[in-house]
């Protein structure tokens, strides 16, 4: 089967801890700290692999988690960092944040994606000394590693898609202008997987194209083969639609059209709106007439038209070359920029609560949802800056360290931010 989505759950690692620690020496009671910092934790890191062509492989495993940092220890020994978990996907992915369904990277290219950072390792104790502090008994924890559910969804990255009923020719015109080797057979559906072929043109040019599974009736309305296929001709620059000229199955070449791209005007208007360059299939089984009549209606609709008998490789020369010249006029394949993940999401978490550490008038502040908002405001922007305030007010953060005793001039430590507490 041929899966094409898939939703999954990753965990970078965890920041290790800072230690508390003190060098032991003849004599003296407590030497001075030499707690390690805590390692970083592993990130999730997704990458192209041209090996892949489905999204399979994530229906058996579903949550992948990279390793945690190492704790710091004494003697000043830094914990080792926790490795990065590769995940691989087929070119063409869109990684989406399930709940917003923000875009935050399309795998078209080879650059690798961090799509959760793994959490900071904690400082030691060392890091807490000050002239009035000599004996620091604390260390920061390390910053728990994002997490996200994300949503994949593959895109094929074609130039061009073929349109069809099933049964037109569509496989046959793939095998014979690319190397693939799509399965052909005198019954519907044989292409249950998108194929893609590269056709070459010669000194260095070439093009994709995509064997999609035929379209049927209905299937803008998620009927049979749906949105799961029509997705696939998304990106294509160019959309070629091949009719059996003969309507050798018995159906009508232009009836056949007409509802493909009602299907498609259902699905995607913009899609609908995609060129299209006609291939009408099937001569050897044409009559002049049919021909003549095919030809009339799409030349005065103003579409390009050809004609092919594809096994023998009649009239396919013609319609690679009109294809190849209709390409260079088009803009290149569309890629999927990413978005911002809105802040507000993550407020509606703030019921998870918080924990608050007091240690030597500093305050230390821990809650995951918040270190997500932390991450995502500039705190040298006025406006972002007074949000995050709020979020400490409604969160009922500020109470409660009120509650625990703050005063005015200690230390309030959330994660990276450090601010000293006005009232
Ligand atoms: P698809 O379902 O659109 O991919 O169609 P296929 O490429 O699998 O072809 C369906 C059937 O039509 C196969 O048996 C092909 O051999 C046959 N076929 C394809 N093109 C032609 C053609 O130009 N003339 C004739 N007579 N048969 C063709
Ligand atoms: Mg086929």
């Amino acid at each position: 089967m041929f899966v094409d989505i898939a939703k999954i759950k990753i965990k970078a690692g965890n920041g290790g801890n800072g230690a508390v620690s003190f060098r032991r020496e003849k004599y003296v009671a407590a030497g001075g700290p030499d707690g390690g910092d805590g390692g970083r934790g592993g990130n999730i890191v997704f990458q192209v692999d041209d090996n892949l062509a489905t999204l399979a492989d994530f229906r058996y495993k579903r949550k992948y988690t990279a390793p945690n940092g190492e704790n710091g220890s004494g003697g000043r020994k830094n914990g080792r960092r926790g490795e990065d978990l590769i995940i691989k996907v087929p070119r063409g992915t869109i990684i989406r944040e399930t709940e917003s369904g923000a875009v935050m990277a399309d795998m078209s290219g080879d650059e690798p994606f961090i799509a959760a950072k793994g959490g900071r390792g904690g400082w030691g104790n060392p890091h807490f000394a000050t002239p009035t502090r000599q004996v620091p008994r604390f260390a920061k924890n390390g910053t728990p590693g994002e997490e996200w559910e994300v949503s994949l969804e593959l895109k094929l990255l074609a130039d061009v898609g073929l349109l069809g009923f099933p049964n037109v020719g569509k496989s046959t015109l793939v095998s014979v202008v690319s190397q693939a080797k799509p399965i052909i057979a005198n019954y519907h559906f044989t292409t249950i997987t998108p194929v893609l072929g590269v056709v070459s043109l010669g000194e260095g040019s070439s093009f994709v194209m995509a064997d999609i599974p035929g379209l049927i009736e209905g299937a803008g309305d998620g009927v049979g083969l749906g949105h799961e296929f029509l997705r696939h001709v998304d990106r294509c620059r160019l959309l070629v639609h091949i009719v059996d000229a003969a309507g050798s199955e018995g159906r009508d070449p232009i009836e056949d059209f007409e509802i493909i791209n009602r299907e498609l005007e259902k699905f995607d208007p913009e899609l609908a709106k995609r060129p299209q360059i006609v291939a009408a299939n099937k001569i050897d089984l044409a009559s002049d007439e049919q021909l003549e009549r095919l030809k009339n209606y799409f030349e005065e609709k103003g579409y390009e038209y050809h004609t092919m008998c594809a096994p023998i490789c009649e009239g396919t020369d013609e319609l690679i070359s009109a294809v190849w010249k209709k390409l260079k006029e088009l803009p290149p394949i569309k890629k999927y920029e990413a978005e911002e993940i809105p802040v507000e999401m993550f407020e509606k978490q703030k019921d998870t609560g918080f924990t608050i550490r007091v240690e030597d008038d500093i305050y230390f502040v821990e809650a995951p949802w918040l270190l997500k908002i932390l991450q995502r405001t500039d705190l040298d922007d006025y406006e972002s800056l007074q949000y995050f305030q709020r979020i400490l007010i409604s969160s009922g953060i500020i109470d409660a360290l009120r509650e625990k005793g703050i005063s005015e001039g200690d230390t309030v430590s959330i994660y990276d931010l450090e601010f000293d507490f006005v009232n």
